[in-house]
Order: structure tokens, then C-alpha cells, then sequence
């Protein structure tokens, strides 16, 4: 075991303060990653505050993380000291389940691991990346390429595949309209990407306050949804919407959107339950979706994908006593577009 700084959340309603956490000797498989950057997704305030549920204090969140091998396991083949590493949203998966087997750990049918707030296998609460180092099993760490920027790499670990993994899916590409809600951490990657797939890409976001840097990101179009106009104008238009919000949405004024057979896939993850009538996918033959994260071997391919086409997110980076502001100012979408902790600074 060694001890390690961290940053916790003591409660749902308390501040993050700083602290120290344990973490596990290094196994036979595990790698020893000294952390440098760890990224602040919307999930992470979600998951401390208690909006998806009860959690055990204290907590430490953050599954956005890139860093160096520091040490490997006598058995680990995959990565060597000295390498640029990345872990995402997941740590472990039972590695034996029909879809385990199939190579997508992220829907294991007994839960993946999370990188946090999850019940590891030693029957300890894992511990994220807000903090300097962490152990995690070969087959979960992810290879960063050289040409990814260190600090800007972190985010691809979660808003990068979980944007990247419905607009493979559903076969995002030229030809394709693609709409992506939300402009903030997830929305922005998903314009990125989108855009390099090939797609004819439009943003839906409340006003045009960030229309420069949609369009600069690769959007064609950009459209205010406070505005009602931009229903009626969309109408029957997109092949495939991706929804990034955190908050409840009004979906059929959305699926009214999508032409004949078009889907909205859901990736913002509010707690509230979210109506739909049916007859909003009726027309069109319509479908609504769910997507989370992506497997592994997606994970490596979405990286190489960035690498190769030049796609990094838009960072500010922050002190880790900066982090408490920066979740208020996530709460307030006054972000652009992804916060990065230095984690020199824990
Ligand atoms: P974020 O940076 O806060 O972005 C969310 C965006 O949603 C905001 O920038 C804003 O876009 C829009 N928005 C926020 N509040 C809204 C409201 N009340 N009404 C309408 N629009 C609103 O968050 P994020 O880190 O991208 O995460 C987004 C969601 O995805 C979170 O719920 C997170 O937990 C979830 N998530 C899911 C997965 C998965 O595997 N499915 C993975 C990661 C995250 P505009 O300002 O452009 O309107
Ligand atoms: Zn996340
Ligand atoms: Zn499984």
C-alpha cells in the first residue's frame, strides 16, 4: 500500500478538501500510473452530490486521467515504465459475461468496475483521479499517443468515447446530419468528431452564445433551442441526434427532429425520468437510445482516431484548489469547454 494525495468530496453538500488515500500494492498485473492530469466531467459532480444516489464519503471522482507507467507487474505485457497511459471511466469488468466476452467490458452484465464509487475487487470503494497516483489492471489502462497533448488528452478518457462510441455506432459519416444538444464538455467532442467522421454536423444549444466556436470546432449549422423557430425549422431534418444535456429535457419537441428512421441517442444522464410519447417515434420510425462510454478496444481506437486527425479538447487548466469553483462554474455551464486538474498541485 502506499499513500498518496487527493482531493475528496467529504459529503454531498461539503466542499472538496484535500486529503490522502490508500492505494493497492501493484499485482501481478497491475500498472503503477503517476497521474498528471486528471479532467472534471459533469458526472463527477453528479456522482458526489448524490444525484444518481447514495454514495460512501469520503469519495474521490475523476475518471478522466492521463499520466506515466511508473511501475509494472511481473506479468504485464501491454505497457512499460516511461509510457503515456490513460485511464477512462472503468477499471475492471468480470471479463466472462456474453458481452465481456464480446469485447464491450462497458456494458459487463454484472457492472463494469467504475473508476469510482464502484466496489472494487478487494471489496474497496475505488478512488479516482483527482489524485497523484493510481494501480489499475493492464487490460484498463489505455496508450496515448505521442501526438496528443498531455493536459488536453485527459478528456478524450471520458468526453472524448462516450461521443466518439454512439457517432461510430450509428454510422456517423458523410451523407449523415448529425445534431448534437448541449455545447459543453461531451457536446464539444461530439462536434470534433462528428465533424472528422465526415457528417454535416448542427449544434442545438440554448442561445447562440458559442456559435464562433461551434462553427470553428466543425459545425455547418447552429441553432438557438430557446428559440421555438428552430423547431419548426429543424423539423424531419437529422439522421441522428446526439443528446449530451445533464438536465431534463422536453425529448419530442427533439425527435420531431429526426427524419425516416433516425435515432437520438442519449448520453447526458439526468436522474429525473424523461416522458416521451410514443407517437413522437411513431413518425419516421423513429428510434430513442441510451450509450454509455465505450469498450476498451473502442477506447484505443478513438484515441488513435484523435491522434490522426488532429482533434484535441478545449481546456482550461486549474489548481486543484480551483476545483470547487470550477464545479460551480460547470453547474453554470460557464466552461470552456473541459477543466483539467494539474495534479502537480494536489
Ligand atoms: P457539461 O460540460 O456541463 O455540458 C452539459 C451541457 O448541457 C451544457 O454545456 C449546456 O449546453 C447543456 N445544459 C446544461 N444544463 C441545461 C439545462 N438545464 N437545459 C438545457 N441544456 C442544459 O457536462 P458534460 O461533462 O458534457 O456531461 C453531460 C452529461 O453527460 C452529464 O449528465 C454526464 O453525467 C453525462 N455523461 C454520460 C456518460 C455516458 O456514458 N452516457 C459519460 C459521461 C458523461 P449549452 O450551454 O450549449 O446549452
Ligand atoms: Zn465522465
Ligand atoms: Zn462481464
Amino acid at each position: 500500500m502506499r499513500t498518496v494525495n487527493a482531493y475528496a468530496a467529504p459529503s454531498a453538500t461539503e466542499p472538496l478538501v484535500p486529503t490522502t488515500i490508500e492505494r493497492r500494492d501493484v499485482g501481478p498485473k497491475d500498472v503503477l500510473i503517476a497521474i498528471r492530469y486528471a479532467g472534471i466531467c459533469h458526472s463527477d459532480i453528479h456522482t458526489v452530490r448524490g444525484d444518481w444516489g447514495p454514495i460512501t464519503y469520503p469519495q474521490v471522482v475523476g475518471h478522466e486521467i492521463v499520466g506515466e507507467v511508473v511501475e509494472v507487474g511481473p506479468a504485464v505485457t501491454k505497457h512499460a515504465v516511461g509510457d503515456r497511459v490513460g485511464v477512462g471511466c472503468m477499471v475492471n469488468s468480470c471479463r466472462e459475461c456474453e458481452n465481456c466476452r464480446a469485447g464491450m467490458e462497458n456494458y459487463c452484465l454484472k457492472g463494469n468496475t467504475g473508476t469510482y464509487a464502484a466496489v472494487d475487487r478487494d471489496g474497496t470503494i475505488t478512488q479516482g483521479g483527482y489524485s497523484t497516483h493510481v494501480v489499475v489492471d493492464e487490460d484498463f489502462v489505455l496508450r496515448v499517443p505521442a501526438a496528443i497533448d498531455y493536459a488536453a488528452g485527459a478528456p478524450l478518457l471520458c468526453a472524448g468515447i462516450t461521443t466518439y462510441s454512439p457517432l461510430a455506432h450509428w454510422n456517423a459519416g458523410p451523407g449523415k446530419r448529425v445534431a448534437v444538444v448541449g455545447m459543453g464538455g461531451l457536446g464539444h467532442m461530439a462536434v470534433k468528431i462528428a465533424a472528422a467522421m465526415g457528417a454535416e454536423v448542427t449544434v442545438l444549444s440554448r442561445t447562440l452564445a458559442k456559435k464562433d466556436d461551434g462553427l470553428a470546432f466543425g459545425a455547418t449549422d447552429y441553432y438557438a433551442t430557446d428559440d421555438a423557430a428552430t423547431f419548426e425549422a429543424l423539423k424531419n431534418r437529422f439522421d441522428l441526434i446526439v443528446n449530451t444535456v445533464s438536465a431534463p429535457l422536453d425529448l419530442n419537441q427533439y425527435l420531431r427532429l429526426l427524419r425516416l428512421d433516425g435515432t437520438m441517442v442519449n448520453v447526458g444522464a439526468p436522474p429525473e425520468p424523461l416522458p416521451i410519447q410514443v407517437f413522437s417515434l411513431f413518425n419516421n420510425r423513429r428510434s430513442f437510445a441510451g450509450s454509455s462510454i465505450g469498450s476498451i478496444a473502442e477506447t484505443q481506437e478513438m484515441l488513435d482516431f484523435c491522434a490522426e486527425h488532429g482533434i484535441a479538447p478545449e481546456t482550461e487548466l486549474i489548481a486543484a484548489d480551483q476545483i470547487n469553483d470550477a464545479y460551480e462554474r460547470v453547474l453554470s455551464s460557464d466552461v470552456r469547454y473541459r477543466f483539467v486538474i494539474d495534479t502537480a498541485t494536489l
